[in-house]
């Protein structure tokens, strides 16, 4: 296939989606290519014959997420809030410490400390320009240390050690010593605190979208589908004096502009002509990213609501997953575990067969909720490390030195190439609201440079 337009949008996750309808609200001639069969990217929801459904990707918004919200209102597409009754679990040290409220069930020295470690994070992250971290009086410094050199230093008991690193590898997707200490503090400041981003109530996991994030994302291309096309991998963009010319296996089309809304990892894979500034290849090349699968049991109902658990658990590293949550959907119709298995965890975890990881599973879903959770009408796994068009999650990593010594040269448009994609937000960055924060941002660098 050939074709022309003024505007080629890569990518139909949330930012590409993003871009394509601020293009299409103000009449602008646009395609949207995308190389999956689906839309959503890094959100994807796997839809059963019998209608039920489970979020393997993104599925959490919250305070202060505004675009989120308002796509959802303007779509019609209700939101709901996130079970949180109940007795949490902490598992640590192989000894399972239900507790109710915000405390849990641990010596006070390590309470203080865990308190004092999040607090401290708190501060510094409040010190990181959000549009240019690398300019913090700190920076220096802190893009020389690792997350986790910084969590040693602070963690002064074992316990508080253990707790604060299941919580942060939740938060990041990856091992503390991934990433810097300066990229820690820019993405809790981008997600307005720490506090927003560990929390169910008033905080990121607040609300679920009924029907499952990608309801949203095909709602908001329902207006504009006859411009996607799916099947389609960009491998080259190339610029003459006409503009550009994106190619793939199946296609060539020429642009005057292109939005290239893929992830960093992916974006490295397409060959460009000319070749891309210094600044921005070396910063792709840097930029890794996390690895999270979710594991899933879909049960008749509930259950663990009756015997009084909220269904979330923090577990240390003699445990398969960091965290478990209550994922039913919204009238708890049917009752949704889902456990996040991380970084390290699930390197080991996702090398067992699937047989094995089923079972593993299971025998640790019975350890926390009891002989109920043995038995669910269905079990699904899904490693996002492994998915060749996202190629790990949740965004991508900024190790030591990469802010510092590439500054932000990521959003930087190259000639007539746009740059979207939530790794491109200052807010929410790695999150939905930031990808479309990002998408929106590129419409209007386009139409600017039209005008
Ligand atoms: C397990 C998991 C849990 C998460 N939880 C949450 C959450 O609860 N809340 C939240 O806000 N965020 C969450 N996130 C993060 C969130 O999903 C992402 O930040 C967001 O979806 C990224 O959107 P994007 O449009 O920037 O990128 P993507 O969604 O990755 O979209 C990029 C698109 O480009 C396509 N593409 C790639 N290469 C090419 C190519 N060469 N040619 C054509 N197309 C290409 C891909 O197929 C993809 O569709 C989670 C992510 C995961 C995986």
């Amino acid at each position: 296939m050939s074709g022309i337009t003024d505007t080629l949008i890569i990518g139909a996750g949330f930012s590409g989606l993003a871009a394509a309808r601020s293009l299409h609200l103000r009449g602008k001639k646009f395609m949207l290519v995308e190389a999956r069969d689906r839309l959503g990217g890094r959100t994807y929801t796997k839809r059963f014959d019998d209608g039920r459904y489970v979020d393997l990707g993104g599925q959490w918004i919250g305070p202060t997420q505004d675009r989120m919200y308002a796509l959802a209102r303007e779509h019609n597409v209700e939101w709901y809030a996130t079970y949180n009754e109940g007795k949490n679990i902490l598992d640590l040290n192989r000894k399972l410490r239900p507790y109710t409220g915000l405390i849990p069930k641990m010596d006070v020295l390590s309470l203080v400390n865990i308190d004092l470690v999040l607090k401290r994070l708190e501060s510094l992250a409040r010190q990181v320009p959000l549009e240019s971290p690398w300019t913090a009086a700190n920076a220096k410094d802190w893009d020389s240390l690792t997350l986790e050199t910084f969590i040693r230093k602070h963690c002064h008991t074992r316990d508080c050690y253990k707790v604060v690193r299941a919580g942060l590898e939740t938060v990041y997707a990856c091992e503390l010593n991934e990433i810097s200490l300066l990229h820690a503090l820019f993405y809790i400041h981008s997600g307005t605190s720490l506090n927003s981003l560990l929390s169910i109530e008033n905080g990121a996991q607040q609300h679920r979208i009924k029907g499952g994030m990608q309801h949203l994302a095909e709602q908001i291309a329902a207006p504009f589908h006859e411009h996607i096309r799916y099947n389609h991998v960009v491998k080259s963009i190339v610029e003459d004096s006409d503009g550009l010319r994106v190619e793939g296996s199946n296609f060539s089309i020429n642009a005057r502009q292109v939005i290239l809304a893929v992830p960093p990892v992916l974006a490295r894979d397409i060959h460009f002509e000319p070749v891309l500034p210094l600044f921005k290849t070396q910063l792709l090349d840097k930029l890794s990213m996390g690895i999270v699968g979710k594991v899933v049991g879909l049960y008749d109902k509930p259950f663990w609501r009756e015997d009084g658990f909220n269904g979330q658990v923090v577990a240390d590293e003699n445990k398969p997953f960091q965290t478990l949550f209550d994922s039913s959907p919204a009238n708890g119709d049917y009752g949704t575990l889902l456990a996040f298995c991380i970084a390290d965890r699930a390197r080991e975890f996702f090398a067992h067969s699937e047989a094995e990881r089923q079972s593993m599973a299971l025998e640790h879903f019975t350890h926390y909720f009891g002989a109920k959770a043995a038995t669910p009408l269905k079990y699904i796994d899904y490693c996002w490390a492994t998915d060749g068009w996202s190629r790990g999650c949740y965004a991508g990593l900024y190790p030591t030195g990469a802010w510092t010594n590439f500054r932000g040269s990521l959003a930087k448009p190259v000639g007539r190439i746009h740059w979207a994609g939530t790794e491109t937000s200052d807010i929410w960055y790695g999150y939905i609201e930031g990808a479309v924060r990002a998408g929106e941002r590129a419409a209007q660098e386009v139409m600017h440079s039209e005008s």
